[in-house]
């Protein structure tokens, strides 16, 4: 029987409504949060969001405690980048800690090359499924001696494996072909050959699924080369981070993409490059739609596919049609002027608050 990709997991609903949990973070967070907030309001999406501000310079952790109870108890969420206030060593990242503590296992970044944006490849359409809660982000580090440092990469059969599982079944029900193994087994033979081993042990439960592996740094190299031999990437934590940076980095930058965060209870949507945007916080410059396109992938997973549809439509025009293109494009409009534009696309197209 065909496994469904993306696990069920319960959601708050109420007379049809959902309840979301709506985490800004720093930078830009609150402002792209502010638009999708005015675009749900004015296409009459039967969301309510929870907003919680997680002050990082705060000596207590109410905020944090707060923000994932709500996320437990609404089974969905959407983030910015939440920062972490202590450099301090033994000090977890808030972002790494909410994967870990929610158990999302795996981030899933779907790059599809939007046509007339400035880039460096076209047509890249590529998937990847990385490992989300171990290997390099365990930030178990330490000097054990003066000048000496030891950093822990963790890999387990387990988390591997049904990573690996996810990866197959996405392919499988997405209509993908090929899944390669991105890894480093000839130098850290134990722990990425771990990964490996355990990716080609899963890949003999799915024959209609081709398989292979590359090394790290021949994949970046391949990706920068020849995108279009890729298909879906499955990776451990950290050259997932990597990859996914140098394939949003070809096709369109941190502002386009987004990125889903799974576990067996939770589901989490943020963008997909992870990034802040502290410089640019506040300016009226920053491109929305890495953060729209959460909302759209939020949407769908809440079943709401009319108003995702309308949404990514209007996204996809703007970009793409009107060629409404913010600095990091290329282009001179505003974050504001990337709005107005989705919004005269969902009015000429009704959609708004009565129309589903
Ligand atoms: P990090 O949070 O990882 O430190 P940054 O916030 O510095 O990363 O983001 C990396 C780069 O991407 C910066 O040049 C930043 O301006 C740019 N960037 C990130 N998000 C956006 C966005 N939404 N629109 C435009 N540029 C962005
Ligand atoms: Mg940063």
């Amino acid at each position: 029987p065909v496994q469904k990709a993306i696990p069920k997991i319960p959601k708050a609903q109420y007379g049809g409504r959902h309840t979301v949990t709506m985490l800004p973070g720093g930078g830009i967070g609150s402002e792209l949060m502010n638009y999708v907030r005015e675009i749900f309001r004015y296409a009459g999406v039967p969301v309510d969001f929870e907003v919680l501000d997680i002050d990082p310079n705060s000596e207590s952790n109410d905020d944090w405690d707060n923000a994932i109870t709500s996320i437990k108890r609404n089974g969905v969420a959407i983030k910015g980048n939440i920062e972490t206030k202590s450099e301090q060593i033994g000090i977890i990242s808030r972002n790494v800690a909410l994967r870990n503590e929610l158990g999302l296992y795996v981030n899933v970044l779907h790059c599809k090359s939007y046509p007339g944006v400035r880039c460096h490849h076209k047509d890249v359409d590529l998937v990847v499924v990385r490992q989300n809660t171990e290997g390099e982000y365990a930030m178990l580090e330490h000097e054990s001696v003066s000048g000496v440092v030891e950093s822990l990469k963790i890999i387990t059969v387990e988390a591997s494996e049904r990573l690996a599982r996810f990866a197959f079944n996405y392919a499988r029900t997405n209509g993908r072909k090929k899944v390669t193994t991105i890894h480093k087994a000839n130098i850290m033979k134990l722990s990425d050959g771990c990964f490996l081993e355990t990716s080609r042990r899963i890949a003999k439960e799915f024959p209609d699924i081709k398989h292979d592996d590359m090394i790290i740094d021949n994949t970046c190299m391949q990706l920068v080369a020849r995108p279009a031999q890729f298909d879906v990437l499955l990776t451990t934590n950290l050259y997932g981070s990597i990859t996914s940076n140098v394939i949003c980095g070809l096709i369109g930058g941190a502002g386009l993409y987004s990125g889903r965060n799974y576990g067996d209870h939770y589901a989490v949507f943020e963008p997909g490059t992870r990034n802040t945007g502290t410089s640019i916080a506040g300016k009226n410059i920053c491109n929305p739609f890495a953060m729209l396109n959460a909302s759209v992938d939020m949407l769908n997973h809440l079943g709401h596919t009319q108003h995702a549809q309308a949404i990514e439509a209007a996204i996809y025009d703007t970009i793409v049609v009107d060629k409404i293109h913010t600095a990091d494009l290329g282009g001179t409009a505003s974050t504001t002027d990337c709005i107005q534009n989705v919004l005269k696309h969902l009015a000429e197209k009704h959609v708004s608050c009565s129309t589903f």
